[in-house]
């Protein structure tokens, strides 16, 4: 810009002016991208993309607001409390309900209450790692919680259980194995078996599934393990819950005040941006995750074809293409649908559009599934393949 204006090919009263057209849209440098890899709950995309009505209680709370204040009383007040009620009345089996910065640290909140310097009792076949390297048998021993494994890999009873309580038992832990499926000569015991045992359950169950839904019938949900008897359940909020990034935790009154009044607790509060999202949630239409993992497979070959024709006469083909869960949840489920699969050198030159288009490379092809993308983005993701077109013909 010096230079233009040295030259004289931009006047000096002109320069801020255009400085500020030069800037990008955002302060940030998040870079938008339309998700075409089919993949719904992408850990590496954010994970669930949040609801107009979430979008817009995060834009209202980003200012003062009454998040911690009772503005008829003028006084202190419960932080977070619409949020807070939202959750308990979508699960009344809750007695009392928490929010934290994410799943992670629902489980360290909860392990630390009832085990720290104690014993869990864990299944050998639950001990997982959540991704990018962290392993819950990390993150639970960076309590000081001394983990007592049972069972194997495959197979761990309720008797297995029942033989490992003693005096220094804390808690049995029941987590979701959410990112892997044992089949065959398998067996594992329930949280109500668990629960009968005496000593208090803590049950994550990773994905955020308030209630059964007949879609994901192998995932476990939040009523149905407080209802089988668990003390504290615990789950994302950027899963299939279909929020923010948050940890959820519910269970009984008394535990869940012994966990809010922890000194951890503090230290893993969320920021009234989550609280508002997490709300907005609940209270608005059926977040995007829950609309995009069951967009029926016609609707999306439709919109392939019509994609398709917007790009001829580049080659192009619709495809039949299976849509994932993703976010370590339901690794078993294949969703039906369809792609629109393209050369694999287009790959690099779609991922440096704006918005990026990231794709899925599937037998030297790349595929654009439509699934995770709003049916009034299609035109931006055909404007960004006409463009990334251009640029390798060049
Ligand atoms: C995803 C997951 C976690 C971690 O949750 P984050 O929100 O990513 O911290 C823990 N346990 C289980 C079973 C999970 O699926």
């Amino acid at each position: 810009m010096q230079a233009d204006i040295r030259a004289g090919r931009l006047a000096p009263a002109a320069a801020a002016e255009a400085l500020l057209a030069r800037l990008p849209d955002l302060a940030s440098t998040n870079r938008t991208v339309l998700n075409a890899t089919g993949v719904v709950l992408h850990t590496n995309l954010g994970r669930a993309p949040l609801s107009a009505a979430a979008v817009a209680a995060v834009v209202a709370a980003a200012g003062y607001v009454d998040v911690e204040f009772d503005l008829e009383s003028g006084a202190r007040a419960r932080r977070g409390r619409g949020a807070l009620a939202a959750l308990a009345e979508e699960v009344p089996d809750a007695g009392e309900v928490l929010v934290v910065n994410n799943g992670a640290a629902a489980l360290l909140l909860a392990t630390t209450h009832f085990a720290a310097g104690r014993e869990l009792i864990v299944s050998r076949g639950e001990l997982v790692e959540i991704g990018d390297g962290f392993r819950l048998p990390d993150l639970i021993e960076s309590t000081g919680t001394r983990i007592r494994e049972v069972g194997t890999t495959n197979r761990t009873s309720v008797e297995d259980y029942a033989g490992a309580i003693g005096p220094d038992t804390g808690a049995i832990l029941k987590v979701h194995p959410s990112n892997f499926v044992i089949s065959g000569f398998s067996r594992g015991a329930g949280v109500e078996a668990l629960a009968g045992l005496g000593v208090p359950v803590i049950a994550d169950i990773g994905s955020g599934l308030l209630r059964p839904d007949p879609l994901l019938a192998g995932e476990p949900d939040v009523r149905t393990s407080l209802r089988a008897g668990a003390s504290v359940v615990t789950c994302s909020g950027d899963k299939l819950f279909g929020g923010p990034q948050a940890g959820l935790l519910f269970g009984s009154a008394p535990a869940l005040t012994a966990l809010r009044r922890h000194p951890m607790a503090r230290a893993l509060r969320v920021d009234k941006l989550t609280l508002a999202a997490v709300e907005a949630t609940l209270r608005g239409p059926r977040p995007p995750a829950w609309r995009f993992l069951t967009t029926p497979a016609e609707e999306l070959r439709q919109r392939c074809e019509r994609i398709a024709d917007a790009l001829r006469p580049l080659p192009v083909e619709v495809v039949a293409s299976a849509g994932a869960v993703g976010g370590g949840s339901a690794p078993d489920v294949d969703l039906a649908g369809f792609a629109v699969a393209l050369d694999q050198a287009l790959a690099p030159l779609l991922r440096a559009q704006n918005p990026a288009v990231v794709g899925r490379i599937v037998h030297g092809r790349c595929l654009l599934d439509p699934r995770c993308i709003e049916p009034a983005d299609d035109h931006r993701l055909i404007a960004a393949v006409l463009a990334a077109a251009g640029s390798a013909a060049r």
